[in-house]
């Protein structure tokens, strides 16, 4: 198998950072204000320097693209979150210092080169504190091309065949050798593929949980005239990637807010959800049907709006979206 190396680095990492993830997660009170965010910048960081530390260790010329950088946590006003940060890591790694944790955050703070990673440590953080879904997303990006995609959904539970109808869920892909899913306690992995549309009543479309980070009013109008019956399933995350990919949904919509329309998708949002939907035989491009560029920097500059699909219903939403828009 093609990235073996790769692989191997970037799913026990995954792994770990889930289980960071989950563990900051269960130790929420519930008496929390809905306003702290601390949990989820803790677990983000935590996220961040576990997976920077394995692909910087492994792939010392790789620069990571990540989400977040270590500023705000080596200000002093925020010693304490440092430390709290440092002992959740060490409960995945236990000999690493707080020296050591923004060193790593911040190696995730690299640009887009010839071959680089993206990283979203926590993708759907508003998901993670609601209780929902979220994801750890890693893509090896090489000459533009998303060439391996790595998606950790620790809340996730397809209906698929057991044993994967448990929760929490990891994808893998490589170019040209498909997608697989393992859940994430258990290493078995199996391949996976979108459903074909052969029962058209039973499509299912996903979208934000965010209204904010679309237009649903739009979505749905275009769902609906693509010939889904049922009501949107709401999912924070490239969790959505995932339910396209293994056949749960057949369609994922994000198109621009009204509110925001000068907004450009970061490409860490993306990068790993695509590769794990277009292995397992689905297809992805923006709302004009231009394939995603993931060559222009760090947000897709060249593309308005994101379509996900099983493939055999993408042409439709293009002709849809086209008589709408
Ligand atoms: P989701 O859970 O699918 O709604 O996606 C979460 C991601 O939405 C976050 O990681 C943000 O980077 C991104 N985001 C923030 N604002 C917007 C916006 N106005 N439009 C689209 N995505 C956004
Ligand atoms: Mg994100």
């Amino acid at each position: 198998m093609a990235y073996e190396k790769e692989l191997d680095v970037a799913i026990e990492a995954a792994l770990k950072a889930s289980q960071l993830c989950e563990t900051v997660r269960a130790d929420i009170p519930d008496s929390i204000e809905k306003e702290d965010r601390s949990p989820v910048t803790i677990a983000d960081f935590g996220s961040q320097a576990i997976i920077c530390r394995a692909l910087g260790e492994a792939f010392p010329n790789d620069p990571i693209v990540g989400e977040e950088d270590a500023t705000a946590l080596r200000s002093s006003e925020q010693s304490e979150q440092l430390v709290q940060v440092t002992q959740y890591v060490q409960q995945q790694l236990p000999s690493v210092s707080t020296d050591d944790i923004t060193e790593w955050i911040d190696y995730g703070n690299g640009e887009p080169a010839d071959r680089f990673w993206t990283l979203d440590p926590i993708d759907g953080t508003k998901g993670f504190l609601r209780g929902d879904q979220y994801a750890i997303a890693l893509a090896l990006i090489e000459q533009g091309k998303v060439k391996v995609g790595i998606l950790a959904c620790p809340a996730l539970a397809l209906e698929l065949a057991p044993p994967f109808n448990e929760q929490g869920l990891l994808f893998v892909a490589v170019r040209g050798e498909g997608t697989r899913v393992r859940p994430i306690a258990k290493e078995e992995f199996n391949t996976v593929s979108v459903a074909a549309a052969t029962d058209e009543a039973n499509l299912r479309f996903v979208e934000s949980v965010e209204a904010a980070h679309g237009d649903q009013t739009l979505q749905n109008q275009i769902a609906k005239k693509v010939g889904i019956q049922s009501d949107s399933l709401r999912m924070d995350s490239q969790a959505k990637y995932g339910a396209v990919a293994a056949g749960s949904a057949a369609l994922y919509l994000r198109l621009p807010s009204p509110n925001q329309p000068n907004y450009r998708e970061n490409i860490w949002d993306h990068a790993a959800g695509t590769i794990v939907v277009e292995e397992a035989g689905g297809r992805t491009s923006d709302m004009y049907g231009k394939p995603l560029d993931f060559s222009a920097g760090k947000k897709l500059f060249q593309n308005r709006g994101v379509v996900v699909s099983n493939g055999s219903i993408h042409e439709r939403t293009l002709a849809v979206l086209g008589e709408v828009t």
